[in-house]
């Protein structure tokens, strides 16, 4: 039987915590709780969940400050900031931080679930796996390789420090070089969305993450390369 993954839910009011709780046992998974940002990192260190739902507002410490906690030590769970609906900027800022993707409140249980489902390690990983066999590495051009084994990417023979999403992005557009993409099927596809509202800042965050990243100038990009009107795409050959 397949090991049940586990969420964090770091959130310091009660009654969404015991909600999330609820539904999401029910739904299958193992749950842990932190009330305050403190407890919310110390618990993601020395737990590792497979995703975390990380509450903005929190005692202690701020969720953007746990998120980049846990960045700055090269810990690359998941992370679901819960924003609430008038903190409309807390969205860039947390992908900006690294956080892979937020749901604002109040939201449904239904799609609450569905990024929780999107959000655990899959896609892009074993889209990769399928198509180059394990053990291998992958060059893609601009100094960049692709060790599957570890899911490390290196520039230039340097480990480069990518979140998972950031991860499945590049390795989903590099295993389609010259393919076009449109935000709202990388939506679909690397995000795994089987919805998409209207909002896909998302990916462009994501993206210029990733340039800042692996480009050697991110504001003349040579490897992920936008189509005026249409989306991103990988560099050919
Ligand atoms: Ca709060």
């Amino acid at each position: 039987m397949e090991q049940k993954k586990t969420v964090l839910i770091v959130e310091d009011e009660k009654s969404i915590v015991d909600i999330l709780r609820f539904n999401l046992e029910k739904e299958g998974y193992e749950t842990l709780t932190a009330y305050d940002g403190e407890a919310g990192l110390k618990a993601a260190l020395e737990q590792h969940p497979d995703v975390i739902l990380l509450d903005v507002m929190l005692p202690k410490m701020l969720g953007f400050d746990v998120c980049k906690a846990l960045r700055d030590k090269g810990d690359h769970v998941p992370v679901i900031i819960l924003t609430a609906r008038e903190e409309e900027d807390d969205k860039v800022k947390g992908l900006e931080i690294g956080a892979d993707d937020y749901i604002t409140k109040p939201f449904s249980m239904r799609e609450l679930m569905a990024r929780v489902k999107a959000n655990i390690r899959r896609t892009a990983m074993q889209v990769m796996e399928t198509e180059v066999s394990a053990g291998e590495t992958m060059s893609a051009g601009g100094g960049l390789v692709f060790n599957l084994d570890n899911y490390q990417v290196l520039k230039h023979e340097k480990p480069i420090d990518l979140t998972q999403r950031e991860y499945e992005l590049l390795t989903f557009l590099a295993s389609h070089p010259g393919k076009v993409y449109s935000r709202i099927d990388l939506m679909e596809q690397v995000w795994n969305y089987g919805y998409v509202g209207s909002d896909v800042r998302t990916v462009d965050v994501t993206v210029r993450r990733l340039r800042e990243k692996i480009e050697d100038d991110p504001a003349n990009p040579s490897l992920i390369l936008t189509r005026r009107g249409v989306g991103y795409y990988f560099a050919g050959e």
